[in-house]
């Protein structure tokens, strides 16, 4: 099959590798509809490139049609259609049970250090190939592929189940919105843009949403959200006090992650520095003036007294300076995680497929792509070039 492989730092190729076949009872294998690529790929593909190896299979937001299940898995059949999450969880550890499927215990490489496996991390979270690829095998199958019903509905009315939606929803639940809530959220990628039309959808009083990219600010304008561009204002939290009540929101989403995305210095000076240990690399970093939590130290900046900072962006490493008499004095709330994907599919399921789409699914994907395209799409994603927002591959195409 055609499957996207990492290479080497910034650098996938599209390659003809083995079908995946059943490897255990619980196994199903799913010939791929579309899939995905999300800002979390874009760490492997630089800034976490230590954890892969050449050939690695990425991606991990995928959907199609069930092809061949093994002789263990009770409900899914061959042809129906699903939606994968990219969380693998068993759905009965004392994890899953309470809702934390990304701490799933039987799925977790190595007890009490690692959360749950995840499709296309390579070694950092269980060595499962990814969905970027004609074929997937799906672990324990049964508990984890979304059955969707074959309506002839585009799919990307249920593909974003795979990671953005639940991520996102996530987000918006850690951040405590309720109605009347008000509510920044940072970052206007996929996961940014999704986050800001939940808390809407949720009740929010007020969404202001910041980034840096203009064609991001103005999708989110297109649904009816407040925007600032970053790049526009010195001191932040006056800015945004000024603008919500006097004292700052309710809560901070912060769907940044690490990397300042799109600056190339910052770029360059992250992939000579991804290679060394945190140790060694964070002074370095620090010293280049790079930045790697800025939008969290904005995020903790803005959020009002006793307010609640819920992040959905991935950070990594262990030396970053953190603000924490202001963290302290402000008294505030933090959240963070991966998507326990599951726990909220009963919650978006409905939003999706009303037909008049609440959320806007049919309107995230700025570009439907072939799997051959996949490796000039990384680099304009990374870039946040030409429009670049969410690019939905056909494997088939
Ligand atoms: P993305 O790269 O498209 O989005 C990041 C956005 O942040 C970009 O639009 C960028 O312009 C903007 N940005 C950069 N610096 C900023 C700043 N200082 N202030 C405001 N905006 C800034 O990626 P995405 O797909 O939306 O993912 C966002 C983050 O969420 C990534 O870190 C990704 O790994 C993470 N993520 C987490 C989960 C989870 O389970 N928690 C799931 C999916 C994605
Ligand atoms: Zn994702
Ligand atoms: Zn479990």
């Amino acid at each position: 099959m055609r499957a996207v492989t990492w290479q080497g730092n910034e650098k996938m190729s599209v390659e003809t590798v083995p079908d995946p076949s059943l490897r255990a009872p619980t196994d199903a294998i799913i010939r791929v509809t579309s899939t995905a690529i999300c800002g979390s790929d874009l760490h492997l593909y630089s800034v976490l490139g230590t954890f892969m190896e050449r050939g690695d299979i990425v991606g991990h937001e995928a959907m199609g049609i069930v092809e061949e299940v093994g002789s263990g898995v009770r409900k899914l059949k061959r042809g129906d259609r699903v939606v994968i999450p990219f969380v693998v969880a068993c759905g009965e550890c004392w994890m899953c049970r309470r809702g934390l499927q990304s701490q799933c215990e039987t799925t977790q490489v190595h007890a009490h250090d690692t959360g749950a496996t995840l499709f296309g991390y390579s070694k950092l979270y269980g060595q499962l190939a990814g969905g970027q690829a004609q074929y997937l095998r799906v672990p324990l199958a049964d508990a984890g592929a979304i059955v969707v019903p074959d309506d002839g509905r585009p799919d990307e009315r249920y593909l974003f189940m795979s990671d953005v939606l639940p991520t996102a929803w996530q987000a918006v639940d850690y951040a405590g919105v309720e109605a009347g809530s008000t509510v920044v959220v940072l970052g206007l990628g996929p996961i940014g843009q999704m986050s800001a039309r939940i808390a809407k959808y949720r009740g929010a009083r007020t969404v202001l949403a910041i980034d840096l990219v203009p064609e991001r600010l103005a999708l989110a304008e297109r649904h009816g959200i407040e925007t600032l561009n970053r790049a526009d204002v010195a001191d932040l939290a006056d800015v945004v006090r000024d603008r919500i009540d006097g004292r700052g929101p309710d809560a901070v989403i912060d769907a940044v992650g690490m990397e300042a995305h799109g600056n190339p210095i910052v770029g360059a000076v992250h992939k000579v520095t991804s290679w060394l240990p945190d140790a060694v690399a964070e002074p370095m970093l620090l010293k280049a003036g790079v930045d790697r939590l800025r939008a969290l130290h904005d995020a903790i900046g803005i959020v009002r007294r006793g307010g609640t900072i819920s992040i959905s962006g991935v950070y990594g490493g262990m030396a970053d300076p953190m603000p924490m008499l202001q963290i302290f004095d402000k008294q505030l709330t933090i959240r963070a995680g991966q998507a326990n994907v599951h726990r909220w599919i009963s919650d978006i399921h409905p939003v999706v497929a009303d037909p008049g789409d609440p959320l806007g699914v049919l309107d995230l994907a700025s570009h439907r792509l072939s799997l051959d395209d996949a490796p000039m799409a990384y680099e304009k994603f990374q870039k946040k070039q030409d429009g670049f927002i969410k690019v939905v591959l056909d494997p088939w195409q």
